[in-house]
């Protein structure tokens, strides 16, 4: 069947393409989702935390898509392989081929599920992916609740948001913000209570991803349900606790 772009995915390829011939840059590094070395600024014309250029011209990937591929491919394969996995957004992070099975929700769209009231079951999957979308509903502690209902004992939730580094305190204005980006908060460094009230101290871990290309730093969430599969999911990640 052909592929056909959605008008706002067609739309943003447009843009991208017009810009590409004026304003483009390329690096020694390469893409490391897709390879290619030539890259734009990023939406609104911005630039990365570090003065670079970040928008992939050809996967689309920003800062912290490539960051989090690096810590994902630290994941060995094999253990991926048996996992059942669902995401929320689709994003160039993951690749579907990694996992048994990869179910991803885009909301109002393909497979569109409610995070505040997920339509499966109790326990179902290995490992649920959640980018840059609780700061988009009403009720994050009810989103943050349902994505550690469907995630098996031994599973974990990889999880973000933006920049929660560069405010000290979440502002929550109750209502989508149209002049950011649509967003109900801005989540600042406070999300760590949050994570302690919602998940439980111990069952979460922040850890910090680096973007090969841009050398931006972002900030990851991996949660559990216990602090014994913390432990276990983080050891599969090399990462020290
Ligand atoms: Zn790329």
């Amino acid at each position: 069947m052909k592929k056909t772009l959605s008008p706002k995915s067609f739309k943003l390829k447009l843009k991208l393409f017009l810009t590409r011939i004026f304003d483009s840059k390329k690096y020694d590094t390469p893409c490391n989702i897709c390879g290619n070395k030539i890259f734009f600024r990023g939406p609104n014309s911005r630039l990365s935390t570090t003065n670079q250029y970040p928008w992939c011209i050809n996967c689309l990937s920003l800062e912290r898509h490539r960051g989090l591929r690096l810590l994902w491919e630290k994941f060995p394969k094999d253990f991926l392989k048996s996992k059942i996995a669902l995401q929320f957004s689709k994003e160039p992070t993951v690749d579907s081929e990694w996992f048994n099975k990869h179910v991803v929700s885009v909301y109002g769209g393909e497979n569109s599920l409610d995070i505040q009231n997920i339509d499966f079951k109790n326990e179902v999957f290995d490992i649920v992916i959640c980018n840059q979308v609780i700061e988009h509903v009403p009720d994050d502690k009810k989103a943050i609740k349902e994505l550690l209902r469907v995630l098996k004992k031994d599973g974990f939730v990889q999880m973000s948001v933006p920049y929660p580094m560069q405010l000290a305190k979440t502002i929550d204005w109750g209502y989508p913000k149209e002049s950011d980006h649509g967003h109900y908060r801005n989540y600042g460094k406070d999300i760590n209570l949050l994570l302690d009230e919602l998940v439980g101290k111990g069952c979460w871990k922040e850890i910090v991803v680096t973007d090969p290309v841009t050398i931006a730093q972002d900030y990851v969430y991996i949660l559990c349900r216990s602090k014994n599969a913390l432990l276990s999911i983080l050891e599969q990640f090399k990462v020290s606790y």
